[in-house]
């Protein structure tokens, strides 16, 4: 009975031990299998997320034989995944958007081509994006996005222009950016953080808090009268060097005004506005917060060779040289429409060098700058 017993007992147990140890083998393969695999993938710049997902959809082949594909691998990561669109995903520029894949899914739901989408999502955000693609199709896109600084959420504003101001579409895109299409003042937006290629004019102010960075005072001998200025270091030492070029050509300049806080130029305001009405002050002075001197960067000069500055030797050499060392005449005559303000061959501002010399060479002004390069 013993050995009997004996036999049937390990007879089950062989049978078992091979089978448990046949499945463990297996699955030992089938993890060293996984976890090759998906090292290879994230070798190949896929995250550790997509590399999973796509193991378990079966599309390992597809992604080895395509590479790295930011879009891809950001898909995969996506709840959105559609494996219909896999790819339209491959062809699509990656940008980095909360909702790209649910958005990219949209968009070619109304019937936008792969490299719309990619235009699309390049001049958006991801909240702009997401309300494009709630909109039916529109019909001028590459005529707008075709332009590098082109925003998604101005497209609207695009139409109205160009419908009203019959420019071309180049010229509606920058002046459209630069809210030529909103009454001064109107939705303007706060420009908080100084640096020497800020931008200030009727659509960006500055608030009452806004700091000057290294606002040192003037020496008074620059200075016109008994006026106390003071300036940016940097815009200062420029200046000073500009002027001691300018001497030994015998030009003279001095300073009528540079900085000037928002208080002051509050009281400037109300002053005006007090002696000559809304449409005066409205036209000849800024609002406060508005005034490009609270950025302590430019610069109103006086000669003393003419009494009327525009009609000097020096207005000629300043219009003439001053990029040189970081200035620019910012209201030229004839651009009134672009930079709001009627020009003034007395102010300067510095935008350092670089800039400078490339708004000289190109002819344009520094809103024309601002809204290609900077906004
Ligand atoms: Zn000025």
């Amino acid at each position: 009975m013993r050995t009997k017993r004996k036999i049937i007992l390990k007879k089950p147990a062989k049978i078992l031990i091979g089978v448990v140890g046949s499945i463990f083998i297996l699955l030992l393969v089938v993890c060293i299998l996984f976890f090759s695999s998906r090292s290879a993938l994230i070798r190949l710049g896929y995250s550790k997320e997509a590399s999973f997902q796509i193991l378990k959809q079966w599309k390992k082949d597809y992604i080895l034989e395509i590479g790295k594909n930011k879009t891809l691998n950001a898909a995969f990561e996506s709840q959105d995944y559609l494996e219909k669109n896999l790819d339209h995903y491959q062809k699509i520029e990656y940008q980095n958007q909360k909702h790209l894949i649910r958005n990219i899914n949209q968009l070619l739901k109304i019937g936008y081509s792969d490299y719309e989408i990619s235009m699309i999502l390049k001049h958006g955000d991801d909240s702009s994006v997401s309300q494009f693609a709630k909109r039916k199709k529109v019909r001028y896109l590459e005529e707008f996005f075709s332009i590098p600084y082109a925003k998604l959420e101005n497209y609207d504003r695009y139409l109205a222009y160009m419908d009203e101001a019959r420019e071309d579409e180049e010229t509606t895109v920058l002046h459209v950016n630069l809210d030529l299409d909103q009454k001064d003042y109107e939705n303007s937006v706060e420009v908080k953080k100084f640096s020497i290629d800020m931008f200030v004019n009727k659509h960006h102010y500055l608030g009452k808090k806004f700091k000057v960075q290294d606002l040192v005072p003037i020496d008074s001998k620059y200075v016109v009268g008994t006026g106390k200025e003071k300036a940016n270091k940097e815009a200062y030492q420029a200046f000073k060097k500009m002027l001691r070029d300018m001497e030994k050509e015998d030009l003279h300049i001095l300073i009528n005004s540079s900085y000037r806080s928002y208080q002051e130029q509050e009281e400037t305001w109300n002053t005006y506005q007090q002696l000559y009405g809304d449409n005066y002050v409205l036209k000849y002075v800024a609002k406060p917060g508005f005034s490009e001197h609270q950025t302590g960067l430019c610069f109103d000069f006086a000669s003393t060779s003419s009494n009327i500055f525009a009609n000097s030797k020096e207005a000629e050499w300043l219009f003439k040289n001053s990029y040189k060392y970081g200035f620019i005449y910012r209201y030229p005559k004839g651009l009134e429409s672009i930079t709001g303000y009627n020009h003034e061959s007395w102010h300067y501002r510095y935008v350092g060098k670089k800039i400078a010399n490339y708004i000289e060479k190109h002819n344009i002004t520094f809103d024309e700058y601002y809204a290609t390069f900077l906004d």
